[in-house]
């Protein structure tokens, strides 16, 4: 039974420091306003995340290729993508507390701390900014990216000749990106340095809607594919068809992917059809051609675009929501995460029934180094069974591997399931068989 929604977000937050996950940037000093740090298991689960989403949107397709380019941009970039006069949050300040607050993220007209009255809301633009090099000027003002796709538009034609790819096709980047967000929050939902994995499938201009209607709705079906791929509960998700008056100033439709957290439904991924918007607005900012030629008619245009843009840490915050479960009551309680193999840290753990026999310790230790050639394992001789199985369910571990006395006698050793806590006596030959098929998610 899923713990009440109130208590569930207590719970992760907690167990996710407890056995490092996650926990609180620049804890020794404090804190630093929502800021999060991934610890040993975070960062596996997140690396996971990231490989699975390559592996998925990159290598499995031949229409995409991978970018990593750099964090800071010539400021030009920002200026053509309108980021500079149009990422905007509207901002309001208590008159009384003086802090302050999104003004659309509000409930009432009053400040959510104190009660006290609230300015008119202003325009605050959320780019981070820093100087370039050792002279701080307004000459060499240079930008933390807020997003990863421009640097996919800009180097747009540089790919397409690199790579010969033709219409359509995709370019697909992971990495960090900073928006100096007026109220982060929500544990690592709302961060102001988070990390996106985003793709722009580019198009043949389109004739008529349904040109590109075709490819949005291919990119709705691969976005719920790979919810389901990673773990996420698609139960609790939403598709939401943004409001044409609500839409980005570069997007002809949007549709969000909401998740219910425990604190209320959100944007958990965004699917935006960008037109020609950027690349025609980087050729009127540098004065470059960016457009497209086609080699069958010779003739050139600007490619339109699809964006599936998603969070990491939004991908983690809505598996570990997904996965985290606790059953029985009392000493029966058992909280444990049901992640899906191809995302949890270890594949499996490995035990020796007891410490202090030296034979089975070997025999334990032999097998865990002949699975982990294959698989990310944990190795445990700490306490009881019991405990080491609680804490592999804790973390997430989909298979526990127990050499006992048989094992010495007859080489099988006893696998246990994290979801079902049923076990297995499974032969060491055919141990690898066994867990392939176990750890193999289609
Ligand atoms: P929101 O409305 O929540 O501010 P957005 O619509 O501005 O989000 P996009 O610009 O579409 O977000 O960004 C694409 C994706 O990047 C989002 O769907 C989300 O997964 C992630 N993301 C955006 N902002 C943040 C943030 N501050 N912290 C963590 N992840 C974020």
């Amino acid at each position: 039974m899923k713990e009440k929604t109130a208590q569930l977000m207590e719970s992760i937050v907690s167990l996710a420091k407890q056995r490092g996950f996650i926990y609180p940037g620049s804890e020794l000093y404090g804190g630093l306003q929502n800021s999060w740090d991934y610890g040993p298991l975070g960062v596996e689960l997140k690396n996971n995340i990231k490989e699975l989403w390559w592996e998925m949107f990159v290598h499995q397709r031949d229409d995409m290729v991978g970018l990593d380019a750099a964090l800071i941009m010539n400021p030009k970039v920002w200026e053509a993508s309108g980021h500079v006069s149009n990422f905007n949050d509207p901002l309001v300040e208590c008159k009384k507390c003086h802090e302050r607050f999104r003004a659309d993220h509000l409930k009432e007209k009053k400040c959510p701390s104190c009660g006290g009255g609230l300015t008119d809301s202003q325009q605050f633009n959320m780019m981070f900014r820093t100087h370039l090099g050792p002279v701080e000027s307004d000459d060499n003002i240079v930008y933390l990216r807020p997003e990863t796709a421009q640097a996919i538009f800009v180097d747009f034609k540089n790919v397409v000749q690199s790579s010969r790819k033709t219409l359509p096709f995709g370019i697909a980047q992971i990495g960090k990106a900073f928006r100096n967000e007026i109220t982060p929050g929500n544990f690592i939902f709302r961060t102001r340095e988070f990390e996106q994995m985003e793709i722009e499938y580019f198009i043949p201009k389109p004739a008529k809607d349904a040109d590109w209607e075709v490819h949005f709705d291919a990119w709705v079906k691969s976005v719920h594919e790979w919810i389901r791929i990673v773990g996420i509960d698609k139960a609790k998700i939403h598709e939401l068809d943004v409001p044409k008056d609500e839409l980005a100033h570069y997007s002809k439709k949007t549709m969000d992917f909401e998740f219910d957290f425990p604190f209320g439904k959100d944007e958990l991924y965004g699917l935006a059809y960008r037109t020609d918007f950027d690349l025609k607005n980087h050729e009127e900012h540098s004065g470059q051609n960016t457009k497209y030629k086609d080699q069958s008619t010779n003739e050139e245009y600007w490619p339109h675009v699809i964006e599936p843009s998603m969070g990491v840490d939004r991908t983690m915050l809505a598996i570990l929501c997904s996965a985290y479960t606790v059953e029985g009551s009392g000493e029966k309680r058992r909280e444990f995460l049901k992640l899906n193999p191809a995302v949890a840290p270890y594949k499996a753990a490995v035990f020796p029934l007891l410490k202090n026999k030296p034979e089975l310790v070997k025999k334990a230790r032999d097998l865990y180094e002949q699975l982990r050639r294959t698989y990310a394992v944990a190795w445990d001789d700490r306490g009881n069974v019991g405990k080491r199985y609680y804490s592999q369910d804790q973390i997430g571990t989909p298979y526990c591997v127990t050499v006992d006395f048989d094992t010495l006698e007859k080489d099988v050793v006893t696998v246990r399931d994290r979801d079902t806590t049923k076990q297995d006596s499974v032969a060491i030959k055919e141990l690898n068989a066994y867990l392939d098929e176990k750890l193999t998610y289609t």
